[in-house]
């Protein structure tokens, strides 16, 4: 699709298009059959990737992988040895929201699988509000057991979607939709984090400005400082540390 060489993070390859490039894949998805799953990676994604060895692979053999944080766009800018930098950052929630205005053009239905039961019908009747026409065909909470996934997936293919949004936060929705997407009847899935909690009004998303200047994790820390502080000033460190060994193992493929 693209002559721009695709950098490996975590032994991940990013692909290295633009918003416009990944929709143009999952508009031709959409019609075709078969089971497409994309996943985006940020920082704290690729650290988890790096230490857990199942989750890495279930991020390497995703359909589409492309970058949702700054961080991960600049690191692949600053180190050329990782294969290339990328063009963009392509995330979740603007693929979400073109790959939902599509569906409401042609018709297609789309499926939301996460999130509170409060915030999942929240986001569902904002979604309808402002795409009348888009045919919602489902909508349920992630809060289920693991033994309940193979009726939660059956239970989207009767509902007959095409598109789902799943929002259980990683790795459990990355690893979820490897597991059972294919049993969903869907043709496009897309783990979008908290993304349902932002489109139920429960959370805020950070501006564009600070989107753009790669502080979305400084806006979401001040909203949640307890439950992410740790996560974020420590996980950026670890980012830091995370790119030398990235460097390292680098330097020693080329040398290989
Ligand atoms: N969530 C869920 N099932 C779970 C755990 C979490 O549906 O078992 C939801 C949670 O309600 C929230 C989202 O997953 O809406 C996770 O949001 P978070 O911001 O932690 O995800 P991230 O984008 O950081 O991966």
């Amino acid at each position: 699709m693209t002559a721009r060489p695709s950098p490996t993070l975590a032994g991940i390859s990013v692909a290295n298009v633009t918003l416009d490039e990944a929709l143009a894949r999952i508009a031709a998805w959409l019609e075709q059959p078969g089971f497409r799953r994309m996943a985006v990676v940020n920082a704290a994604i690729l650290l988890e990737a790096e230490r857990d060895s199942d989750f890495r692979a279930t991020l390497a053999a995703a359909d589409l992988v492309t970058a949702d944080g700054m961080s991960a766009v600049w690191a692949t800018r600053w180190l050329p040895r990782l294969g290339g930098g990328l063009v963009a950052r392509v995330t979740a929630p603007d693929v979400m929201e073109a790959v939902l205005a599509r569906c409401e053009r042609l018709g297609y239905r789309v499926y939301l699988l996460g999130a509170t039961t409060e915030a999942v019908a929240a986001a569902s009747h904002r979604l309808r509000h402002r795409f009348p026409a888009l045919a919602v065909a489902g909508a349920r909470d992630g809060y289920f057991a693991e033994a309940d996934s193979v009726a939660v997936a059956e239970a989207i293919r009767a509902a007959r979607a095409d598109a789902l949004f799943v929002a259980m936060g990683s790795p459990r929705q990355e690893l979820w939709l490897a597991r059972y997407g294919p049993r969903t009847g869907a043709r496009f899935a897309l783990g979008v984090g908290g993304y349902f909690d932002i489109l139920a009004g429960q959370r805020k998303r950070a501006p564009r400005w600070m989107q753009a200047c790669g502080l979305e994790w400084c806006f979401r820390l001040m909203q949640e400082p307890r439950r992410l502080w740790r996560r974020y000033l420590i996980g950026n460190a670890a980012f830091v540390l995370f790119l030398a060994r990235e460097w390292r193992r680098a330097g020693e493929r080329m040398r290989a």
